[in-house]
């Protein structure tokens, strides 16, 4: 995909630091502004394995302010490839500006009632040249993917630092560390109790030094506090890096209060993975972000 991989960054920022601990982020946010972040890392595998097979449509599932919908409505199209999205729940009579990018860049969009997304009910005939994608990009190519973002960082890191949601990018990051190094996740959902189980299936070895986190979903998957909210706004005045309150902003509330805690072990170098998301604050309410 001829993205300008150029731009990534690794950021340091000293808001979080405390004693020896010390914290950079990698900017995966400025990849692209609407396949941002992870989605980008996640889906390439995918859409080489459709166009090796010949398939001409994606098909995939996502909810009204996906990150994944659009971003795999636009990398599809870049690829020269049609895309179908379904979605949960009946069509609202606006549409979110998610779900508008994603028709901008071809998608078709298929409503379906939450009862029946959670069969994940395919609402019309399957066909042989449509190349499915599961939800989120979950899977051994989303992984495989994953993995590859670490290309882009410094290999000299203590501990890799994620915004978890179905443990894609996790296990990615597992499979591409090394055996001293920890990948720490921070699950975005409240008691999503399948996680662990979910990232293991995608490792290939299990002696890899990980864990995921459950104590920062703020009332769980795209909810947020007021303390959520004025946390990313000072981290924001104070390190200039944007985040977004479904994933990244829960990511660096929780290291901030593990480091404070002495999560870390002295002298720890940690890589904080700024996964992007940004285009979904825009369903929060004007002015709610400085930024
Ligand atoms: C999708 C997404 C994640 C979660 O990635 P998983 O591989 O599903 O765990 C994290 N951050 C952002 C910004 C995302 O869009």
């Amino acid at each position: 995909m001829q993205l300008a991989l150029g731009h990534i960054s690794t950021d340091r920022v000293d808001f979080l630091k405390q004693g020896d601990v010390s914290v950079h982020v990698l900017r995966l946010d400025k990849i692209h502004p609407v396949i941002s972040g992870n989605k980008w890392f996640k889906l390439q595998y995918y859409l080489e394995d459709a166009k090796k097979q010949q398939k001409k449509k994606i098909v995939t599932f996502g909810g009204a302010w996906s990150n994944h919908i659009v971003a795999t409505a636009a990398a599809a199209s870049m690829h020269g490839l049609s895309s179908a999205g379904i979605i949960r729940g009946e069509k609202p009579s606006h549409l979110s500006p998610t779900l508008e990018k994603a028709m901008q860049y071809g998608m078709e969009l298929h409503f379906i009632s939450r009862e029946a997304y959670g069969k994940k009910e395919i609402p019309f005939a399957k066909k042989d040249d449509e190349y499915y994608i599961s939800e989120g990009g979950y899977g051994e190519k989303g992984a495989e993917g994953a993995s590859d973002i670490l290309n882009y960082a410094d290999k000299n890191f203590t501990h890799y630092c994620c915004a978890t949601g179905t443990g894609t990018m996790t296990a990615g990051l597992v499979r591409a560390v090394a055996k001293e190094q920890k990948v720490v996740g921070i699950s975005v959902m409240k008691n999503n109790e399948d996680l662990q189980e979910n990232v293991r299936a995608l490792l290939h070895e299990t002696h890899r030094d990980w864990e995921i986190i459950h104590d920062y979903h703020f009332g769980g998957y795209a909810k947020q506090k007021p303390a959520l909210i004025s946390f990313m706004n000072d981290f924001y005045r104070q390190t200039s890096v944007p985040s977004d309150f479904v994933y990244t902003g829960k990511l660096f509330y929780a290291i901030n209060d593990l480091i404070s805690i002495n999560f870390f072990p002295g002298g720890s170098r940690l890589l904080l993975i700024h996964s992007g998301g940004l285009q979904g604050n825009v369903s929060l309410e004007k002015g709610t972000l400085i930024f």
